[in-house]
């Protein structure tokens, strides 16, 4: 694509991480489609064609729609109307009608309308609800979690479902070979430790892509050798964990507010966001039977993977109640809400 569409840099100034393109696109310049958009809109559709991918994240960058929820509403919708459930001409590899598609569901006409309610609202009209890839109604980023079991339980208790910026642990799994991504051991507490300092940096209205280079930074994670951090990660993550250093965030709060905060003040900020939002998601209903996976990617396994291993979700989700101090239906205990200091009653909860 560098190449092809002569690309430069177009990105927030003056961040140094410089994670967005543009390039010439049909002699017109354009944002170049970033790695979801390009998974979502173009692989999962078994499309790949960089120029039908950029209209189609134009259409959606101009009309406010998500490349990742369309893309997967309309893998689900290509898939319903191979198995007969639901009407369309839309098909897997084709890109014919995808942009007319796009526009129907930004402007609710026809299926669109159905569409533009998601894949789950759509599976549950018409069926098809193991392959709607969503969680809570959100549908899922490019990111297996056959082949990163963390992130198949980050995936599946998100308070805001299936969210790859509430928890990215398959960094850690896959890209760092950090951890051994098939066990489900120590999971549970690289979760929460991820989602707890995520949402505290996320409050600090900081862009969280600059969050890798800064925790990787300390000498003992640089110059250890690798195969000792993984062994240490997977057997023992909580201690693990307090190699990554996270000081610098706490010291950004410091430096503006001049309140002092430690790096424990920090976490428990973070922990705090995160039961407060579970509180609030219980107030709607959600509880256990919300925190899965679409049925494929629990029974189904990948044809790349000999072993055929599927997620182990059960297993992990039992543990990260227990770290959370949530009851085992995923309820935050009286206890847990004490210890953050989160008043029920302020909630209306
Ligand atoms: S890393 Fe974040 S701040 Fe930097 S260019 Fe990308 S989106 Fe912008």
């Amino acid at each position: 694509m560098a190449e092809r569409f002569k690309t430069s840099y177009s990105t927030c100034k003056p961040c140094t991480i410089l994670c967005g393109h543009k390039g010439n696109i049909n002699g017109e310049i354009r944002q170049i489609p970033e790695y979801e958009t390009i998974g979502l809109m173009g692989s999962n559709l078994e499309i790949f064609d960089p120029v039908k991918i950029s209209d189609w994240n134009e259409i959606c960058s101009l009309m406010g729609m998500d490349t990742i929820t369309a893309g997967g509403t309309l893998a689900w919708a290509m898939e319903a109307g191979e198995k007969g459930l639901f009407k369309t001409d839309l098909k897997f590899g084709s890109t014919d009608g995808v942009s007319e598609m796009l526009k129907d569901i930004a402007l609710l006409k026809g299926a669109g309308k159905d569409l533009a309610m998601g894949s789950k609202f759509c599976a549950k009209k018409y069926g098809g609800e193991d392959f709607a890839i969503q969680v809570k109604g959100m549908e899922m980023p490019a990111y297996d979690p056959r082949g990163s079991f963390g992130q198949g339980l980050a995936y599946a208790v998100a308070n805001r479902g299936a969210c790859h910026v509430a928890n990215s642990v398959f960094a850690l799994e896959v890209y760092m070979d950090l951890i051994e991504p098939y066990t489900y051991r120590s999971k549970a507490s690289l979760v929460k430790f991820q989602e707890d300092v995520i949402s505290s940096v996320n409050s600090l209205q900081t862009c969280l892509f600059t969050a890798f280079p800064y925790q990787l930074e300390t000498p003992l994670l640089k110059f250890s050798p690798k195969f000792v951090l993984k062994i240490l990660m997977t057997a023992m993550a909580a201690v693990a964990v307090r190699f990554i250093d996270i000081s610098l965030w706490p010291e950004f709060w410091s430096s503006i507010t001049g309140q002092r905060m430690g790096i424990t003040s920090f976490i428990r900020a973070g922990e705090r966001i995160q039961v407060l939002e579970r509180l609030m998601n219980t107030n709607e209903g959600i509880s256990r039977k919300d925190d899965t996976l679409p049925a494929r990617l629990l029974t189904e396994t990948r044809k790349c993977d000999t072993k055929e291993r599927a997620i182990p979700l059960e297993k992990m989700l039992n543990r990260y109640y227990m770290v959370r101090g949530y009851d085992k239906n995923g309820i935050p205990k009286p206890r847990t809400l004490k210890k953050l200091k989160i008043k029920k009653a302020a909630l209306g909860v």
